[in-house]
């Protein structure tokens, strides 16, 4: 499942070759995503002028002087650019042509993927209400770990994975930065110290920016139309490896399932 670093990688790959262009036809051949995609928007797209591509969370935002097109890949998206015309496959559900002779087109396999059109007199999108701070923007700190979690008895790895407290942070992402932190994953969040959570906030933005500095590095296959999906592999301390010794003490990792996610932690390097 693409996880931030990767959205954040097509984010990189996409914007130069979009901006400035215009879309002169999109093409939708199966609506059926995750929800189903709005028949009129082919009509509110068309010659729209791109003028940037950011990202909330995990939706990318293609923005036009006719309003912005949100973007989530699911589980199996992937978006990347083809010579407009080029045939489709059973999976590449829509295109956007642009008049330069390109096409971004969105394959996905799987349909759990979404594609909105927000006008511009709208400020957002009921999906994108009510989600925390970005991980790597100023406004996520330790302090505000500290401050949300008081009296909250859920497990600290639950807590930093749910996007109302900070967007992004997935199941690879928690684990890893819940070893380098030296937390238990199971310890109440309510009952971690505020020192632990600044060590937690830093640790979380480190594994995240070397994943995306990671992305960088293999932008073009990730990109690429045909083969594999490109996401990228990080040299991982503790996901994946349960039942294999700590790199860090020799312990042998345990395994366990926390709120139906695989979980992997040292029960020596990381306290309660
Ligand atoms: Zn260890």
């Amino acid at each position: 499942m693409p996880e931030l670093p990767e959205v954040e990688t097509v984010r990189r790959g996409i914007e130069a070759p979009l901006r400035n262009q215009q879309i002169s036809r999109m093409i939708i051949r199966d609506p059926r995503l995750r929800w189903p995609v709005d028949d009129a928007l082919p009509a509110q797209i068309a010659s729209a002028t791109v003028s940037g591509v950011s990202r909330r969370a995990k939706y990318l935002l293609v923005e036009t002087d006719r309003g912005r097109l949100m973007v989530h890949l699911g589980m199996s998206g992937r978006l990347y650019f083809v010579p407009a015309g080029t045939p489709a496959g059973v999976h590449d559900h829509i295109d956007w042509e642009l008049t330069n002779g390109q096409a971004l087109r969105y394959t996905d396999p799987r349909r759990f993927g979404s594609v909105h059109w927000l006008l511009p007199e709208s400020s957002g999108h009921a999906l994108l209400d009510h989600l925390g701070p970005e991980p790597l923007s100023d406004d996520f700190t330790g302090e505000l770990l500290y401050q949300r979690s008081r009296k909250r008895s859920s497990a600290v790895k639950t807590f930093i994975m749910d996007g109302r407290i900070v967007v992004g942070v997935g199941n690879i992402y928690a684990n890893e930065a819940l070893f380098r932190a030296g937390i238990h994953p199971k310890l109440a969040a309510g009952k971690v110290s505020r020192p632990r959570y600044e060590k937690l906030a830093t640790e979380i933005k480190l594994v995240l920016s070397e994943a995306i500095a990671q992305g960088g590095t293999t932008l073009k296959d990730f990109l690429g139309g045909d083969g594999k999906p490109g996401y990228f592999k990080q040299e991982l301390s503790v996901y994946g490896r349960g039942g294999l010794h700590c790199l860090r003490c020799d312990t042998l990792l345990k395994e366990i399932r926390l709120g139906q996610r695989a979980t992997v932690f040292c029960p020596s390097c990381q306290k309660r």
